[in-house]
């Protein structure tokens, strides 16, 4: 017997299951995007929220691999978590559209977009999608600035509390427990990278621009000629050169980048490569926002430590 018209039927009535809405399954079901997105959703949320991530934490965010599954994630949340400015661009629409969910849809209170409280940096005064720059409403890698990642919690707390209002209280004290650590915490990294105010780092893709800003490092160069666009042997001849002339010792690259090729350039230019990540759980010991800032921070300044 042929099960397959079977399994098409299973997969679109497993489409067409009623919503479970917080009042039926008990807690909120939360999907992010990605799961930076995801880990401040669980520290807002606590007990109250069942949070689930698209992206896997060695995805690049602007390529995730799109599976019918996400489709089936999106169909049963009752609230969704995106960065924005088109960060997602490449792939969510089409699942948001097939998953026909009215409570995730733009402008519903279970729609949250990172990117609407952000001062964004990089806007592009003018801009030609041909090019194939990603970046086009500016930078969206803001969450590596804890400033930005406060203001993100407060987003999803205030939703969170109007898809859910009986857990409101939960989510304020949430919030403001987070908001007291990132403190507490950023005047900790500030400290560490202080010594090295100024210091000329080049990373692959342009997604330390907040990071730099907020901690004082230059960020010279990256090895993408445009944010999205491989690595050609006419730019990376150019990085080399540029590295030498300004003493860069430095390169940060992402587990899904190429590291090949950062390596090649790390050769040439007598640095060193640094293995970071800005997704929690893609570096072991990474699973919260805090402990994903702290790695990144504390690699950073032994690199430059190091080159000092
Ligand atoms: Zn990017």
């Amino acid at each position: 017997m042929n099960i397959l018209p079977l399994l098409k039927i299973a997969a679109i009535a497993a489409l067409a299951v009623p919503h479970t809405g917080p009042e039926r399954a008990g807690k909120l079901n939360v999907v992010a995007t990605t799961p930076d997105f995801a880990a401040i959703a669980r520290e807002i949320g606590g007990d109250a929220v069942d949070v689930k991530a698209l992206a896997k934490p060695t995805e690049d965010p602007h390529f995730v691999d799109a599976k019918p599954s996400h489709v089936v994630t999106l169909n049963h949340a009752d609230v969704l978590i995106e960065g924005g400015a088109e960060l997602e661009m490449g792939w969510l629409p089409p699942l948001l559209e097939t998953a026909r969910n009215p409570k995730i849809a733009a402008g519903a209170p279970g729609h949250v977009v990172g990117s609407q409280g952000i001062r964004m940096l990089e806007i592009p005064t003018s801009f030609d999608r041909a090019k194939g720059d990603v970046h086009s409403l500016g930078n969206p890698h803001y969450l590596v600035d804890p400033l930005n990642a406060k203001i993100v919690a407060g987003e999803i707390a205030d939703h969170f509390s109007q898809v859910d209002p009986k857990s409101a209280a939960l989510y304020a004290a949430n919030l403001k427990k987070f908001n007291a650590t990132i403190d507490a915490k950023l005047a900790e990294w500030l400290k560490l990278l202080a010594p090295f105010k100024g210091a000329k780092i080049v990373t692959y893709h342009k997604d330390f621009v907040y990071l730099g800003e907020r901690f004082g490092l230059q960020i010279v160069e990256n090895l993408e000629p445009k944010p999205g666009i491989a690595p050609s042997p006419a730019h990376l001849a150019q990085v080399i050169t540029l590295m030498k002339a300004q003493k860069v010792h430095v390169i940060l690259v992402q587990p899904f980048q190429n590291r090949k090729t950062a390596e090649t350039v790390a050769r040439q230019s007598d640095s060193v490569v640094l293995d970071v990540a800005q997704q929690p759980g893609a570096i072991k010991g990474t699973d919260t926002y805090v402990d994903l800032m702290d790695s990144i921070v504390r690699t950073i300044a032994n690199a430059l430590k190091e080159a000092k």
